[in-house]
């Protein structure tokens, strides 16, 4: 038999992440076992369910490359089909009329009234409920709509899905489903309910815990790739200490065995450091086309700096796009801003001016310009000092970038060139003795 599962959204407009998750688990599965992946779109909800809605969803899907095989099916034009499913269940004892409140009649389905309903979850192992504790449901409300469990069963039946993996907030309506399913007399699919993600408090993460749409991470610079791999950490692990994994190797490894059953927790340090690691590793014409980009937006002139040098600096410690040029907007101006708490903290300290025209003078002096000579230099004024290297770092840092972090101070150095780094030592000595700065 061959794997079909399906990722079943209502769209609403936004994409929260739990749901994107479950649409990755089952991509993933679907590749892995070389199955199909669908997607029917829940929209029965018309009045939240917009074409733009719609839209946003396909839109989010396409950019985390979660491509889907057959074409979409929607849900609310398979009403017909559903109320005709009801019928059949009526005519065979399953359902039956109920006229509630006398608004019309609705169709009730009927549980079991003994025994125990009990469905071994791939996930979460043996889940099951005495029939005393379930109660017959409406299938289809007085005005003929068909409720979610009926809808979403039967076109489960209909599209032969073999696996569905969806989140843990439907574990107990899975009781109701696996009788319908029996009901109908259909074959049962596996299940897999994917664990809630939480927040730092355990409660479900929701949009007061920060971003927690698809759309947000996209405005805020995230990567695709980054926030998949992210994702996929949350309730899946490769069973070895790898964090980040190519598309390739999360399909390879892809099994519902190494899925979590206990509460994911979203670690917003763990996705920028994701982000920052799938930058550093792109290739460098990709990161080299976003930077130079960048750079020139905010009409800055590249030319005379030595790109390649700064890209190398810059790639493996850039978190977000959007960071670039303010992090590195020193390379390529003199005219560049100040940090005002590093201004503050590190350069309005007593003996700063000198120290920074002592250092320029001193660099201006060395026979070559290079990461050791420049770091002696240092080091040697430290300890002449009594004040050790870090003293000196940091003031020298700021007086030359204006900012706290940035590269290895002397790579730093180094990529400016002496000319620029003796000069801006001595201007800086000279606005902070003029109260300039
Ligand atoms: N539309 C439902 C949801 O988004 C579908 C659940 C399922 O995958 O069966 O929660």
């Amino acid at each position: 038999m061959s794997v079909r599962v399906r990722f079943a959204p209502s769209p609403t407009g936004n994409v929260h992440i739990g749901n994107i998750r479950a649409a990755l688990f089952n991509w993933l599965f679907a590749r892995h076992a070389g199955g199909k992946f669908l997607l029917r779109v829940e929209d029965t909800d018309r009045e939240r369910s917009t074409d733009e809605a719609i839209r946003t969803l396909l839109a989010c899907m396409e950019w985390l490359g979660l491509d889907y095989d057959e074409e979409p099916v929607y849900q609310s034009r398979q009403t017909a089909r559903h109320v005709a499913v009801a019928e059949e269940l009526i005519r065979k004892g399953a359902a039956y009329r109920d006229a509630k409140g006398g608004g019309g009649e609705c169709v009730i389905f009927r549980m079991p009234k003994e025994g125990r309903i009990e469905y071994t979850d791939l996930v979460k192992g043996t889940i099951r409920k005495k029939a005393e504790d379930t109660q017959d449901f409406v299938i289809v409300r007085s005005d003929g709509t068909p409720v979610f469990h009926l809808a979403n069963v039967v076109d489960d039946v209909d599209m032969a899905i073999t696996h569905v993996i969806r989140g843990d907030d439907h574990v107990e309506n899975t009781f109701k489903h696996i009788e319908l399913f029996k009901a109908i007399g259909a074959p049962l699919p596996q299940y897999a309910h994917l664990p809630m993600i939480v927040n730092n408090q355990g409660k479900p993460y929701s949009k007061r815990d920060g971003a927690a749409f698809v759309g947000e991470f996209k405005e805020q610079g995230y990567l695709p790739e980054a926030l998949f791999n992210f994702l996929l950490l949350l309730g899946w692990a490769p069973g070895d200490d790898r964090e980040v994994l190519t598309r390739e190797e999360m399909v390879q490894l892809f099994t519902l065995d190494r899925c979590k059953s206990s509460a994911a927790r979203f670690d917003i340090k763990k996705l920028v450091w994701m982000n920052g690691e799938y930058i550093r590793r792109q290739p460098r014409e990709v990161f080299a086309a976003e930077f130079v980009s960048r750079v020139r937006a905010a009409g800055l002139s590249t030319e005379g700096a030595d790109l390649a040098g700064i890209m190398d600096q810059m790639q493996i410690r850039t978190k977000f796009y959007s960071e670039i040029p303010a992090s590195c907007a020193y390379f390529f101006t003199d005219d560049f801003p100040f940090d005002a708490k590093g201004v503050e903290k590190r350069l309005k300290a007593e003996g700063v001016p000198e120290l920074l025209d002592e250092v320029a003078e001193k660099y201006a002096a060395l026979p070559a310009f290079d990461l050791q000579s420049t770091h002696d230099v240092l080091a040697a004024l430290g300890e002449a000092r009594g004040t050790g290297l870090g003293s000196m770092v940091h003031p020298v840092r700021v007086a030359v970038s204006g900012l706290t972090e940035g590269p290895g101070l002397f790579e730093l150095l180094v990529l400016l060139g002496r000319d620029k780094v003796c000069a801006r030592l001595r201007q800086v000595a000279r606005r902070l003795r003029d109260g300039a700065l």
